[in-house]
C-alpha cells in the first residue's frame, strides 16, 4: 500500500496496543479451539467453511494452511501441493477466499470426507508402497484372515509363476489380450511394472463390489495408485512403508544376486518410491505382517478422515 500523501501515522497509544494484543491472543486461542474440534471430528470441515463466511468468527480468520493440516495425513509438504492445485495463496484465511477458491476448497473437502462432512467409508482402498516392502504378503494375510474384505484380481501379461492359478492370483493374458481390454476401457488403472510386464485392475468387479456394499482392497504399484486417486478421489490410499531405510535396503538386495549396477538402480527407484508416501491418505509401517494387516483392515472399515 502506498501511504504517500497520507497524514503522518501516529504511534498507537499504549492502552490501545495492550487491548489489541489481548484481542490477538484471544483470537489465536479461539482458532486453536476450532482446530482442535476439527481434528477430533466434533466440527465438520464443511460447517467450519460455512461459519467462516461470517466475519469475526474464529473460522474466518483461520488460515487455509492450518485448516488443511487438521485433516489426517496432510502435512506441510502436502499442504503446499494442495494449495497450489487449489490456486490459493498460503497466507489466505478461510474468510477471505474468492468464490472460485471457496468452491474448489469445498469440493476437495467433500471428496475427502464425504458429502455429510461426518465421513463415509470408501468402498475402495488402495495399498501401494516401494518395491520389496511386502505389499503382497500383507494383502495375502488380509485375504486369509479377514474374509469380509474383497480383493481385486489383476490382469497381467506376466507369465504365471509355479503354483499361481489363473483367475485366483491373476488373470493371465498376452499383449493382444491386454490391448483389447485397454481398447474397451475395461481397466480402472494399469501400469507397466519394472519396465517389463503390464498389470491392470478390471473395472467390473470393483463396480460390482461397491454396489454390493463390500469393501475392496487393491494391491497395486504407485503409478496405478495415482491413477485411482485421479479417477476415484473417494478411494482411500494407503502407503506401506518399511520400518527403516536400512531394512528396505536389506529386503531389496538381501539375496545379493544382483549386479552392482542393478543394486544401485533398485536403490534409486526405492528412494523415489519412498518419497511418494506424502501423496497418500495413510501410512502403515510394515514392521510385523499381522499388525500391519490388522491396521490395514481397521482403515478399510473406517470412515474416511476419521481413522
Ligand atoms: P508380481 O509380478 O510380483 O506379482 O507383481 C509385481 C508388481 O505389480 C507389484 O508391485 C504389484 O503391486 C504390482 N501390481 C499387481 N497388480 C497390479 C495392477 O493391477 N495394477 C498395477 N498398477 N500394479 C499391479
Amino acid at each position: 500500500m502506498n501511504y504517500t500523501g497520507d497524514a503522518p501515522r501516529r504511534a498507537m497509544p499504549e492502552v490501545d496496543r495492550q487491548a489489541a494484543s489481548r484481542a490477538a491472543v484471544a483470537a489465536r486461542q479461539a482458532r486453536a479451539v476450532v482446530k482442535q474440534r476439527l481434528r477430533s471430528g466434533e466440527l465438520s470441515p464443511i460447517r467450519a467453511m460455512s461459519n467462516a463466511q461470517q466475519a469475526g468468527t474464529p473460522e474466518a480468520s483461520l488460515r487455509v494452511t492450518e485448516f488443511l493440516q487438521t485433516f489426517p495425513a496432510i502435512g506441510e509438504t502436502k499442504t503446499v501441493r494442495l494449495l497450489d492445485e487449489l490456486g490459493i495463496s498460503p497466507r489466505k484465511r478461510l474468510g477471505g477466499l474468492g468464490v472460485l477458491q471457496r468452491e474448489r476448497l469445498e469440493q476437495f473437502v467433500r471428496d475427502r470426507v464425504g458429502a455429510t462432512g461426518a465421513g463415509q467409508t470408501p468402498a475402495l482402498t488402495v495399498l501401494a508402497g516401494p518395491t520389496a516392502v511386502g505389499k503382497g504378503t500383507v494383502a495375502a494375510y488380509v485375504r486369509e484372515h479377514f474374509p469380509a474384505i474383497s480383493h481385486s484380481i489383476s490382469v497381467t501379461t506376466r507369465p504365471p509363476r509355479p503354483g499361481e492359478i489363473d483367475g485366483v492370483h491373476y488373470y493371465f493374458t498376452d499383449d493382444e489380450g491386454f490391448d483389447r481390454l485397454l481398447a474397451a476401457d475395461e481397466l480402472l488403472e494399469w501400469a507397466t511394472v519394472h519396465n517389463t510386464h503390464r498389470y491392470g485392475t478390471p473395472r467390473g468387479p470393483v463396480r460390482d463390489a461397491a454396489q454390493r456394499g463390500e469393501h475392496m482392497l487393491l494391491e497395486i504399484d504407485l503409478q496405478g495408485a495415482r491413477q485411482v486417486r485421479a479417477s476415484m478421489p473417494d478411494a482411500r490410499l494407503v502407503f506401506l512403508a518399511p520400518p527403516s531405510w536400512e531394512e528396505l535396503v536389506r529386503r531389496l538386495i538381501g539375496r545379493g544376486t544382483e549386479t552392482e549396477d542393478e543394486r544401485a538402480r533398485r536403490l534409486d527407484t526405492a528412494k523415489v518410491e519412498l518419497a511418494a508416501a506424502d501423496e497418500f491418505d495413510e501410512v502403515i509401517i510394515n514392521d510385523e505382517i499381522p499388525l500391519a494387516a490388522a491396521r490395514l483392515v481397521e482403515l478399510i472399515l473406517a470412515p474416511k478422515g476419521v481413522a
